[in-house]
C-alpha cells in the first residue's frame, strides 16, 4: 500500500559489550500495519524493540519515527511521541491494584482524575478488567495479565505498540483471545510492530514480516509469502 512509513530504522545495531546482538537491521513500518519479527531464540528481536524504545544501546544510520530522528532521545522523550513497548513476561506491578497499573501507563495524559476518559475506554475494551479494577495484579490469571499489559500501553495512547512475546507461556485459548484483541486493535487504527516465537500464529494477523537469524534481517515480505517461504516453514512453522 501506498500508505504513510510511521517507523524506519537503517543499519541498527545493538552492541552489549563483546555481544554484537543486532548486526545492521533495516526496517520499516507504516502506518495501520501489523509487522512481525520473527526469528530464533536469540535472534535479536528483543534487542530491536528495546533498541527502538531507547532501552538497549543502539547505533543507527537512522531510527525515524514519525518523521522525527528519535536515535538519540529518552526513552521518556519516545513514550511521549507515541511509541510504547510491552516488554516481554508481562511485567504488570503485582502488589497494585489493576486501576494503579492503569494510571502508570498514562504518560501521555494530564490527568483530570482517577478516571479519566482514556480510562474508561480501556475498560470498555477489556471488561474483564473493569471487574477486577481493584484486584491485585499479582492476582490475575496469566492471560489476564498480559491484557493489563498491553492496557496499560494503551494508556499512553501511542501511534506504534511493539509487543514482545505476548503469547509466550499462555494456554492455546487464552493465546487466541490475545491474538484476536492484537489484531482487533490493528483494526481500530493502531499500528503494531509484533515479536512472536509462534510464527504462525503471528503470521495470520500480521501483513507482513521480518525473519532475522543471527541479528541479520535473512528474509522479509508480506504474511502471505512468508508462510508459504520453505525456508521460513522448515524453520519456524514445523513444517
Ligand atoms: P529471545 O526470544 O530469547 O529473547 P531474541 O531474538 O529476542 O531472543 P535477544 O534477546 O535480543 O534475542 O538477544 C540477542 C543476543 O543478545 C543474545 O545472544 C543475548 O544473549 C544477547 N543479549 C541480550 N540482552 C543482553 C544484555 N542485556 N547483555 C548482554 N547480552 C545480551
Amino acid at each position: 500500500t501506498g500508505s504513510e512509513t510511521l517507523l524506519e530504522t537503517l543499519d541498527l545495531h545493538v552492541t552489549y559489550g563483546p555481544v554484537e546482538a543486532v548486526k545492521g537491521l533495516s526496517l520499516s513500518v507504516r502506518r495501520g500495519e501489523i509487522v512481525t519479527l520473527l526469528g530464533a531464540n536469540g535472534a535479536g528481536k528483543s534487542s530491536t524493540l528495546n533498541a527502538l524504545v531507547g532501552l538497549a544501546p543502539r547505533q543507527a544510520k537512522a531510527i525515524r519515527f514519525e518523521g522525527a530522528e528519535i536515535g538519540r532521545m529518552a526513552t521518556e522523550a519516545i513514550v511521549r511521541r507515541g511509541m510504547t513497548l510491552v516488554p516481554e513476561g508481562r511485567r504488570v506491578f503485582a502488589e497494585l491494584t489493576v486501576a494503579e497499573n492503569l494510571l502508570l501507563g498514562g504518560a501521555r495524559h494530564q490527568r483530570r482524575g482517577p478516571l479519566d476518559a482514556v480510562e474508561a475506554d480501556m475498560l470498555a475494551r477489556f471488561p474483564i478488567l473493569g471487574q477486577r479494577l481493584h484486584q491485585k495484579a499479582g492476582s490475575l490469571s496469566g492471560g489476564e495479565q498480559q491484557m493489563l499489559a498491553i492496557a496499560r500501553a494503551l494508556m499512553s495512547s501511542p501511534d506504534l505498540l511493539l509487543l514482545d512475546e505476548p503469547s509466550l507461556g499462555l494456554a492455546p485459548q487464552i493465546v487466541d483471545g490475545i491474538f484476536d484483541l492484537i489484531a482487533g486493535l490493528r483494526d481500530r487504527g493502531l499500528t503494531i510492530l509484533l515479536v512472536e516465537q509462534n510464527a504462525a500464529r503471528a503470521l495470520e494477523i500480521a501483513d507482513r514480516g521480518y525473519v532475522l537469524v543471527n541479528g541479520r534481517v535473512e528474509i522479509s515480505g508480506s504474511a502471505a509469502e512468508l508462510a508459504a517461504s520453505s525456508s521460513v516453514r522448515d524453520a519456524y512453522l514445523g513444517a
